[in-house]
């Protein structure tokens, strides 16, 4: 971080502007995939709002033979053993290492995300590659003792069928790859309808895919993405050929597919909003908390799932933090996240400044202050500097989520109390709380402490690692993917009697007969 003063704005330094449009396309021909020319999708990179391409969206008909494509894959794939599924996905961790650089300079073309948590976002479809691979020799199945003489009991896990993944567009590939890499050891194949946003990216790891199913003997159709806007993922949504639906994005999207999905007994996935909290109390390690909560509030310029949005501070420390915080926040620069020392993007789009810009009206309207950032700076993209508003009390626009990097303050006296204005939004991401109190850490982590899928001490509310299950509760959908157990939902379970001997009792003691 470089320091400035309070007083100044954000600055960069300017260089030679670089080519976008040419470094996407190098980028995508180098993992080797073809772009759809065409006048429907305009690739835009917030970087500076340059057109990197115009796309053709996929038609009804595209959608149509992608999932047909896809369905007749699985009939093969699915009794492929899934150690050898393995090797596909090995192959493909190998070919996204190789062309690391590649996607993560994509990453940052059409996302905006500096080039750290762009490599970041690479590396974790690496490392989900290879905990798949693992996982392809343990799709372990449970045996329980029969109550009959002469029975097993036990269940198998089953390839699932056509996975439909819809992703946003803030992790480009790394929720894309979450869910693949897992499908494709469970012997299920993937149709995937990236954001219209970054569309791009999601076409060079399509190709680096199809080229691991190729040099692995996979089946063609085993993966296939889609491009255009929500009404393309709409036709994967009501295809009852898609066993899953996997969606992540807005609560207002997840409005939307949920219930389509449910009305024909399909499988649902949501990864929904958050609106993610810190509890910060008076034993907590000051120095480590600023740290944790700038990254985790200012990184991604805000435009994490789990990026921090709302600060509950012990009144005893809670001026002292707020200045930390806004000291920390004024040292960061905002701009081309090509930059060197550039630790805050662009936002996405226009319409994401809008939304900050009334959320922080609304802020003051109900009392707040606006102690640091919200400003809108003067060039080509959107970029705002973060902002950091203190909140006399949790009014609604604090309990909605703005994608965007505002962080509320507000202070709390007793724990009961910093735990009940943590859990009283409807959503129910990640939290955290500071501190170095064992009583504390424990009661946040407790049955009766934070309600969120993900709950952390000291560290921050976002940068999950792929080993555990990723996922929220509430509005954020419930779902769970990546690591630990997630595989479950990409697999039909069968619940197995055998008979080994010569007689045929029945359960409970049941007689049927003489
Ligand atoms: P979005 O909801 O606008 O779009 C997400 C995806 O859904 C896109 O591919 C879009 O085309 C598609 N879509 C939209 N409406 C659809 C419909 N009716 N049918 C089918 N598909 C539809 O979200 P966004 O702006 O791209 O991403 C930001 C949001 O995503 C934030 O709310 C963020 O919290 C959330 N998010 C959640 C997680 C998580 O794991 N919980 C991860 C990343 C992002």
């Amino acid at each position: 971080m470089q320091p400035t003063t309070p007083t100044e704005a954000p600055q960069m330094t300017h260089t030679a502007p670089l080519d976008l449009r040419s470094r996407a396309a190098d980028a995508v021909r180098a993992c080797g995939a073809d772009i759809p020319s065409g006048d429907d999708v305009p690739a835009l990179s917030p970087v500076d709002g340059t057109v990197l391409h115009t796309l053709r969206a996929s038609s009804p008909e595209d959608v149509a033979a992608a999932i047909e494509c896809a369905q007749q894959a699985f009939s093969q794939w699915r009794v492929v053993p899934a150690p050898v599924r393995g090797a596909l996905v090995r192959r493909l961790g190998e070919l996204l290492t190789e062309h690391k650089d590649d996607l993560a300079a994509l990453v940052t073309i059409e996302a905006g995300k500096i080039p750290s948590e762009a490599l970041g976002e690479v590396q974790e479809m690496i490392d989900v590659c290879e905990f798949a691979v693992g996982l392809s020799r343990q799709l372990y199945g449970r045996t329980m003792p029969s109550e009959r003489p002469g029975h097993r009991l036990m269940e198998t896990w089953h390839p699932l069928g056509v996975v439909g993944v819809i992703s946003a567009f803030n992790f480009p590939v790394a929720v894309w790859a979450w869910n693949a890499a897992i499908a494709f050891v469970c012997g299920d194949t993937v149709v995937w309808k990236p954001s219209e946003l970054t569309p791009l990216t999601a076409l060079a790891c399509d190709a680096l895919v199809r080229r691991a199913a190729a040099e692995s003997g996979a089946p063609d159709g085993l993966h296939a993405v889609l491009i255009g806007s929500g009404s393309v993922g709409g036709q994967l949504v009501d295809d009852p050929r898609v066993a899953l639906v996997s969606a992540t994005g807005s609560v207002r999207m997840g409005r939307e597919v949920g219930p389509r999905v449910a009305a024909r007994f399909g499988r649902c996935l949501l990864e929904l909003g958050g609106n993610n909290a810190a509890v910060v109390t008076p034993s907590a390690d000051l120095d480590l908390a600023v740290r944790g909560i700038v990254f985790a509030a200012a990184g991604t310029a805000g435009q994490r799932c789990t990026t921090l949005r709302r600060l509950i501070v012990h009144s005893s420390i809670v001026d002292t933090l707020v200045e930390r915080v806004a000291d920390a926040y004024r040292q960061l620069r905002v701009g081309d996240p090509f930059e060197d020392g550039v630790l805050v993007g662009p936002l996405i789009r226009e319409r994401s400044w809008q939304a900050m810009s009334a959320a922080l009206d609304r802020a003051r309207t109900a009392g707040g202050t606006v102690v640091c950032g919200g400003d809108r700076m003067d060039r080509d993209g959107v970029y705002a500097t973060p902002a950091l508003v203190r909140m006399p009390s949790q009014s609604e626009v604090v309990r909605e989520e703005t994608f965007a990097p505002i962080l509320y303050v507000l202070s709390y006296d007793t724990l009961d109390e910093a735990i009940a204005l943590h859990n009283n939004v409807p959503q129910g991401l990640a939290s955290a709380i500071f501190t170095l109190d064992q009583r504390e850490a424990e009661r946040f982590l407790a049955a009766d402490g934070s309600d969120c899928g993900i709950a952390n001490v000291n560290i921050g509310t976002s940068g999950a690692e792929i080993g555990g299950a990723f996922g929220g509760e509430k509005e954020t959908g419930g779902g769970r993917e990546s690591g630990s157990d997630s595989w479950k939902a990409y697999m039909r379970r069968a619940t197995n009697t055998v008979n080994y001997s010569t007689e045929l009792p029945l359960a409970q003691g049941v007689r049927f007969g003489r």
